[in-house]
């Protein structure tokens, strides 16, 4: 990893083509990325500064924890080096409101109605979704209303302008906890801005008649290096939109980058030398593998292994706690039961988890014995 950082940091990242840049973000972290890069950064961006709306629709605001949580940089460093302006993001903003002291309040300083209508009208600016969009009662929107707008109307004024739109999270990319199975799943007709679970139909974007390409870094909640790495390939140019997108994302959008198609939590896990010797934990606070206890690794196409999270200390399964697979387009049904080994469970992306899951532990169970076989030779 040194050795890498030390190489990039001798190359002229601005000159540096997208496969390159790409593959870089993809080994290192936004601290890394943003550390070896400062000066570049600062030189490119002099001119330039890029306005950041960020919105949130039905949620926990996990996602933004996280991003506020990223220790190195953080949220205020990492959006200062890239030269950016958030413009707005309900959670962190200065006071505002429509009324102030019984007057209504009339300038964009302290009315956010007035902010994002001034910035919505100006245009050139990133739109960052966090949270799902309910379509219902019977497509009205009207189970999210906010300041008298519904969240609806909100995202389809904010998406028309936007030169790039990014979907943070899983109730932003496929309407997530929010669009469980339930009995008012139906009515309530919860929807990511360009999904709903895996169907690209459904988006709410395309239900509002809105034809525009959307990046979408899932998870639950999403790794703050994923979205601040992603802003900033966007802001700096290394992933241009639209034009680049097709080559980058995956057919759910996500950054092929973070969510490798090639790559599942399982490849990378701790905890794997356990799954090859068949050494599967039944009880939660072993030391083995976590496969009996519900971990969904094996189907997770994310690189928390090589990235891991809390400042690369950690990720699921590492910490004792069996890999949902957060970041996959049916979560959460494809992995529930969260907690109870896979088998007999149906489909999950396509595969049909019994087959999967008798081959799995039929591997682990062959590389136990070839490990036993090389123990017995002494190997
Ligand atoms: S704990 Fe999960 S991800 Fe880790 S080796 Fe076991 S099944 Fe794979
Ligand atoms: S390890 Fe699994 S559950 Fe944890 S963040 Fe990664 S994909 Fe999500």
């Amino acid at each position: 990893m040194n050795n890498l950082v030390q190489t990039l940091d001798s190359v002229d990242f601005l000159k540096m083509d997208r496969r390159t840049f790409m593959k870089a973000v993809g080994l290192i972290g936004a601290a890394t990325f943003l550390g070896s890069f400062k000066s570049q950064i600062v030189d490119a961006l002099e001119f330039a500064e890029t306005k950041l709306v960020w919105l949130h629709g039905a949620e926990c605001t996990g996602c933004s924890e996280s991003v506020l949580n990223a220790g190195n940089p953080d949220i205020v460093q990492a959006l200062q080096k890239l030269n950016v302006n958030l413009v707005f993001h309900e959670t962190i903003c200065a006071e505002q409101g429509i009324w102030n002291d019984g007057k209504l309040v009339n300038t964009a300083d302290l009315n956010s109605e007035i902010l994002l209508e001034e910035t919505y009208k100006a245009g050139n600016y990133i739109l960052v979704v966090e949270g799902s969009i309910p379509n219902g009662p019977d497509g009205s929107g009207r189970y999210l209303v906010i300041g008298n707008k519904t969240f609806k109307e909100t995202l389809g004024e904010a998406a028309k302008n936007a030169v790039a739109i990014i979907a943070v999270g899983a109730c932003a990319t496929w309407g997530g906890i929010t669009n469980a199975a339930s009995d008012i799943e139906k009515d309530t007709d919860y929807r990511g801005v360009a999904f709903k679970k895996a169907d690209p139909t459904k988006g709410m974007l395309k239900e509002l008649g809105i034809d525009k390409p959307v990046i979408n870094i899932p998870g639950c909640p999403a790794h703050p290096d994923w979205v601040l790495l992603t802003l900033g390939a966007v802001i700096l140019g290394k992933i241009k939109v639209p034009e680049d997108l097709p080559a980058v994302l995956d057919q759910y959008n996500r950054p092929k980058v973070f969510f490798s198609p090639d790559h599942v939590v399982h490849d990378n896990c701790p905890r794997r030398g356990y799954y090859d010797r068949g050494e599967l934990d039944d009880q939660i606070g072993g030391p083995g593998c976590l496969w009996k206890l519900g971990c969904k690794g094996p189907y997770a196409h994310a690189d928390c292994g090589i990235r891991r999270w809390n400042g690369s200390v950690s990720l699921c399964p590492q910490a004792g706690g069996p890999c949902i697979a957060c970041v996959e387009p049916n979560f959460p049904d494809a992995s529930m039961p969260l907690y109870v080994e896979t088998e007999d469970k149906g489909i999950l992306l396509g595969a049909d988890i019994g087959t999967v899951a008798k081959v799995a532990v039929g591997a682990a169970a062959v590389a136990a014995g070839v490990h036993a076989v090389r123990r017995m030779k002494g190997e």
